[in-house]
């Protein structure tokens, strides 16, 4: 139902229109960042609270244990890193490439009601969603790419596009 990787639901409370979903992780090994290869000596568990998207209309939660693993060959400790979570987020990646697409077809003071979080909260993940995008090898730097290895064929449609773009606008 969540539709993350290697993750079910242990259990659900609700309390006013929050509710609060407890994940089990079902993956017992993780990668080692260093050496990257698979540990399954677990040495803690701090879960922590994480906003997602909202269910059947209420402010979703969700408590993802944050597992810290021994890695034998380089002896140190390492945080299991989650694809779908940024290191030090508060909120899914979804749940903010979810904003800031929100922040782009209304204003950050439209979604900061609908979704109750306080402007500069709203600021604070449009703008990390933004860095992320802006990445030396992001859209922008592609995109020319592109342009530039454009066919000849390619080329001979453009004005057909651009006049289309005219009688759209
Ligand atoms: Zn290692």
């Amino acid at each position: 139902m969540l539709n993350l990787p290697h993750t079910t639901i242990e259990s659900c409370t609700r309390q006013d229109n929050d509710v609060s979903l407890k994940l089990h992780l079902l993956n017992e090994e993780a990668s080692c960042p260093h050496c990257k290869k698979l540990s399954s000596e677990l040495h803690q568990n701090r879960p922590i609270l994480i906003r997602d998207l909202s269910i059947f209309g209420q402010t979703t939660y969700l408590k993802i244990p944050r597992r810290q693993f021994y890695c034998c060959d380089c002896q140190r400790y390492f945080t299991e890193s989650l694809t779908f979570l940024d290191e030090g987020r508060q909120y899914t990646r979804r749940y903010e490439e979810y904003i800031y697409q929100q922040v782009q077809s209304s204003s950050i003071e439209q979604v900061s009601r609908v979704e109750d979080l306080s402007f500069d909260r709203i600021e604070g993940i449009f703008k990390h969603q933004y860095a992320r995008k802006k990445t030396p090898d992001g859209q922008e730097s592609s995109a020319l790419a592109l342009m530039k290895s454009a066919s000849v064929k390619d080329i001979k449609t453009l004005p057909q596009l651009s006049a289309t773009l005219k009688l759209g606008s």
